[in-house]
């Protein structure tokens, strides 16, 4: 028979497992189409140095170039998906592990990941299993949480990419031309929102030589917008509501029917058109008509970064690209995974520098809910959800 001493400390008092031992991270290959990993062997090596254990799914690099041989050197312990989720205490993840898994993974884990907390979760599962989650979506975004970002370093390579695959698609030039066989006119670019994304798109479509305007409610981004080289446009009197986080809300009718027409007036003229104008938790705003659509230049490239929660565009389809009327318009919604590599990497960092608030200096598990950053991210622990913004958002 078994004395109740032999049994560990975790078990005796009924807490969880990770709060008594080093923590154990373990890292699941993401699921197809996804081709980011959530730790790059660089960013293992930080974990370690914090006195943690990682068991590393084989072949979860292989999509972002980091082969399984080159996180052996880098001190982590490469296993079978099984293994991975029999022995680790805490996942650290891009979208989290496959529903049918958390009954393998057992109860009292915890998971750190781009959850996509308003759209797509496993709450039953979280709140069965006892997990202590925490979605970076829900980060303040504060100078502190600044360093633990994911939506701005994925919206960084969005941004950046969406230009790209837009001078791809473009039957032009970006920049100006002046040759023996005459002169070339830029592109004209014109950006919707001036958020992270916009911005990087704005950067880029700017070093690719074209002439780029930006359009956004928050006139606070006008300096920002001018000195990357961007043009301003604006419609006065939009809402702006410090309540809501330095976040865009919801316009009032007639803010939007002006905005409506200055946004057809420019969109017109316009060789390529980014859209990246989003409303967390709603659906994006509407802002290039189909009419207006019809009377771009044929060949005119719109890239609609706001595909996964509706489209700025009315003609948008997430996730394909296609012509119309001689428009192409891109609703893809995986930049960040196309460009797996360094996503990956920005990705990483960001989990490993808020690993470092969840942790002791002796690499176990230590949660400070004083803190602004754990409670704000934290979805679910001990079987409740306990996110304000995640409850308000069910009440509707
Ligand atoms: P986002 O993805 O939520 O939205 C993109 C942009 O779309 C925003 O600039 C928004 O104002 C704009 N938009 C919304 N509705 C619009 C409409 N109808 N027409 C035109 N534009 C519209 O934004 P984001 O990139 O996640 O940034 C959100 C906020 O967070 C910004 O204030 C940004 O400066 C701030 N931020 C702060 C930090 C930090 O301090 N650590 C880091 C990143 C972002």
């Amino acid at each position: 028979m078994i004395n109740n001493n032999q049994l560990p400390l975790w078990f005796r008092t009924g807490k969880n497992k990770a709060e008594y031992l080093n923590m154990t991270i373990g890292i699941l290959k993401e699921r197809a189409p996804e081709r980011r990993v959530a730790l790059t062997p660089e960013a293992a090596k930080a974990l370690i140095s914090l006195k943690t254990k990682i068991l590393f799914e084989s072949g979860a690099g292989e999509e972002a170039w980091f082969p399984d041989a080159v996180y052996e050197k880098a001190g982590v312990d490469v296993v079978s998906r099984f293994d991975v989720l029999a022995g680790s205490d805490c996942l650290l993840t891009v979208a989290g592990p496959l529903p049918g898994e958390y009954d393998s993974w057992g109860n009292g884990k915890v998971l750190v990941g781009h959850l996509n907390p308003l759209n797509d979760l496993q709450l039953d599962k979280l709140r069965t299993h006892r997990i202590t989650s925490f979605s970076l979506d829900f980060l303040p975004r504060t100078t502190l949480a600044q360093s633990m970002d994911i939506l701005s370093s994925m919206s960084t390579v969005s941004g950046y990419k969406a230009v790209l695959d837009a001078a791809g698609h473009l039957p032009r030039f970006f920049p100006m031309f002046m040759s023996a066989s005459g002169t070339v006119k830029p592109a004209h670019v014109l950006i919707l929102g001036a958020g992270v994304a916009g911005l990087q798109a704005l950067a880029t479509a700017r070093r690719l030589g074209a002439v780029v305007e930006v359009f956004d409610v928050r006139s606070v981004v006008k300096e920002e917008v001018h000195s990357l080289g961007g043009k301003f446009i604006e419609v006065p009197g939009a809402v702006e509501d410090a309540r809501a986080g330095g976040y865009a809300v919801e316009q009032q009718e007639d803010y939007k029917k002006r905005q409506s027409e200055l946004i057809h007036n420019h969109a017109v003229r316009s060789d390529v058109i980014v859209c990246t104008a989003q409303i967390p938790g709603k659906k994006a705003p509407l802002l290039i008509q189909k009419d207006t659509v019809e009377m771009m230049n044929p060949g005119s490239v719109i890239v609609d970064l706001a595909a996964s929660t509706g489209g700025n565009c009315e003609l948008t389809t997430a996730n394909s690209t296609i012509t119309h009327k001689g428009i192409i318009i891109i609703g893809k919604v995986d930049y960040p995974s196309m460009l797996s590599m360094d996503a990956s990497r920005m990705f990483s960092n960001n989990l490993v520098n808020f690993v470092r608030l969840i942790l002791d200096k002796d690499g176990k598990l230590s949660l400070n809910w004083d803190d602004e950053i754990l409670k704000n991210t934290c979805l679910t622990h001990e079987g409740r959800v306990t996110n304000e913004r995640l409850l308000s958002s069910a009440k509707g």
